[in-house]
């Protein structure tokens, strides 16, 4: 594999694009929007200078690792001559098949298709294709750079050969790549969404106020960000979208969405991308107060 193309240039998009480049695969990042290609591209610049200021790689790796980019607007030429396509575009369902039935259409045949979903169907994005085993799931998690799991998803159809091309492929990129098999949420989201909607329900019901909350669960559990913290850092919109994926997808009222959580995110309180969540980021990420709301 040399030729990868990444569909979509944001969060999770352009650390996607970085971390191949910069192990020397050749990268078209596509966004339909400039703007995301030019904000992407800033962030993949101004993450390889952190790099260079911790003496993790050399100025000439950066040059480098910016030659191996290359930035389109259009899927078409984007992804003609890819091995493989990851798909990292905004997380709707019907925006995801019209891309995977474009991709069907301008990918080479042989190039492996996938998606880095947090919570959609694997097998539901294939049936937009006519090459099903060639799809696959590739969960990077935030901010990949940096976080060592590469979440694997088998759907239904799946072929073992792609399965075992994009683990050894994960490990190239010194990556840890976990199997899992085509279920709601797959592994990670069915674990930690319903435990940040927990969060929510404790807080809503008043046993405890915001830094309580983010407190037992780092001071007693080792983890290293609370759970109503890492629910502003994910963005609540994105936690609201994958509590209804788990409960539309096993009708398990156990899953349903907290009320507060639906009534932030029509309020627009989608976390850090908003400027405020469960946190107030108005003097940026590092001073975040409670939010005026749960004083
Ligand atoms: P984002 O909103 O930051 O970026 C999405 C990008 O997709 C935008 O730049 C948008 O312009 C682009 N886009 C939309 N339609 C497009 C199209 N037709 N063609 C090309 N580009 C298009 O979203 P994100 O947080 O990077 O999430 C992307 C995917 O990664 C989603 O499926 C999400 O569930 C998944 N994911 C997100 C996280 C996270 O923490 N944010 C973690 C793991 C997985």
């Amino acid at each position: 594999m040399k030729n990868i193309a990444v569909i979509g240039a944001g969060t999770m998009g352009n650390g996607i694009a970085h971390v191949f480049a910069q192990t020397n695969y050749k990268v078209n990042l596509i966004d339909i929007s400039q703007d995301s290609l030019d904000k992407g591209m800033a962030i993949i610049n101004k993450n390889l200078d952190r790099l260079i200021a911790k003496e993790k790689i050399t100025q000439s790796d950066k040059e480098a690792t910016l030659k191996n980019l290359s930035t389109y607007t259009s899927i078409e030429n984007g992804v003609k001559s890819a091995d493989l396509v990851v798909e990292a575009a905004t997380e709707n369902v019907d925006l995801k098949l019209k891309i995977f039935e474009q991709l069907e259409s301008y990918a080479p045949a042989a190039c492996i298709l996938a998606s880095n979903t947090s919570s959609i169907s694997i097998t539901k994005i294939a049936s937009a294709t006519k090459r099903p085993d060639k799809v696959i799931g590739m969960h990077f998690m935030n901010p990949v750079p940096i976080m060592k799991l590469i979440e694997i998803i088998r759907g239904y159809s799946t072929s073992e050969e792609t399965m075992n091309v994009i683990i050894e492929l994960s490990k190239s990129l010194s990556k840890i790549p976990v199997e899992a098999n085509d279920y709601p949420g797959f592994v990670a989201n069915r674990i930690l969404v319903p435990m940040i909607n927990e969060a929510i329900y404790t807080l809503h019901e008043g046993v405890a106020g915001v830094e309580e909350i983010d407190q037992v669960m780092m001071l007693g559990m080792a983890h290293p960000m609370g759970p109503l913290q890492l629910a502003d850092f994910v963005g609540l919109d994105v936690a609201l979208s994958i509590c209804n994926v788990l409960y539309e997808g096993f009708g398990n009222p156990k899953y349903a969405p907290c009320p507060l959580l639906v009534n932030m995110v029509q309020a627009g309180k989608l976390g850090v991308k908003s400027g405020e969540g469960f946190y107030s980021y108005a003097g940026g990420y590092k001073n975040k107060e409670v939010s005026g709301q749960f004083k």
